[in-house]
């Protein structure tokens, strides 16, 4: 039985409409989306280890990760 791990979990999708895809070049169909980590011990989450964002294209529905 695992009493510890890490999940990842979807915290928010932003669509970002200033910005064109970079497979596609289509401009205002980027989908910004925002991962966080954490450690939970007995099913509790503990320790946030990080967030992740991953941006979509709905033209191309390929993903990119912007540098920030
Ligand atoms: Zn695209």
């Amino acid at each position: 039985m695992l009493i510890y791990g890490w999940r990842t979990t979807h915290i928010k999708s932003e669509a970002n409409t200033y910005v064109s895809c970079p497979h596609c070049g289509e401009k205002g169909g980027i989908t910004n989306n925002v991962f966080g980590s954490y450690v939970h011990i007995f099913w509790t989450p503990t320790i946030s280890i990080g967030k992740k964002g991953a941006a979509q294209c709905h033209h191309c529905k390929k993903v990119a990760n912007p540098k920030r």
